[in-house]
């Protein structure tokens, strides 16, 4: 029985909404294979090598908060939710990262975006929401906060704004009431409850 119709290397299944294949193979064989995301997410947890073209699969699993990712690390980095969407992608020079990185939600909507140099924050930062509204910007030299940040609330109207001195907010912070909700900021700080930008910075030795 011929068939047209794409199959999954590994469970023979076909592609679906739930279960979409990967956008490129794994491996050499270039073109010619279909694999579902969560099967091969599957698959490379005892497998290192591809069956057919015999190579090294470009993926490892990566464990962060008990779920696990595919993660693909050559000169770029790449990370996947298991349901194939992409959770990070950035360049590294000499294992560092360096260059643009781009975080997603699982949904695809940008988490945020910005430049590392040397393996620190350094230049302009965007954080969204997952509705793909802004929720803070502003600018990191060597992932301290410096210059005016702004943050928003997820209708979209003015959170907070002022500017950061040795990485502390300095006296100019003002906080505004969601012009929607009518509703003031419950929270202090950037970086208290919210994860970004501020609480995963890293100890630097100087
Ligand atoms: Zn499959
Ligand atoms: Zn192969």
């Amino acid at each position: 029985m011929e068939s047209n119709v794409a199959t999954c290397y590994i469970c023979l299944g076909e592609e679906t909404q739930d279960e979409k294949f990967m956008t490129e193979s794994p491996c050499d064989c270039k073109g010619s294979i279909n694999i579902h995301w969560p099967c091969f997410t599957e698959h490379v947890k005892t497998k290192t090598k591809c069956g057919i073209c015999k190579n090294n699969y470009e993926y490892k699993i990566e464990r962060e908060d008990d779920t696990e990712y595919l993660c693909k690390e050559i000169t770029h980095r790449q990370t996947y939710y298991p349901c194939g969407t992409q959770k990070e992608k950035g360049s590294f020079i000499n294992g560092i990262k360096d260059g643009l990185w781009k975080g997603y939600y699982k949904s695809g909507t940008v988490y945020y975006e910005g430049p590392y140099v040397k393996g620190l924050r350094n230049g302009y930062w965007r954080f969204y929401y997952e509705s793909g509204n802004l929720r803070a910007e502003g600018l990191y030299i060597n992932w301290t906060n410096v210059g005016h940040w702004k943050t928003y609330y997820e209708s979209g109207s003015i959170k907070s704004e002022g500017s950061y001195i040795n990485g502390k907010k300095a006296r100019d912070w003002k906080e505004y009431i969601d012009v929607l909700t009518g509703k003031k900021r419950q929270r202090e700080e950037i970086g208290e409850d919210e994860e970004e930008p501020t609480s995963k910075r890293p100890k630097v030795d100087d």
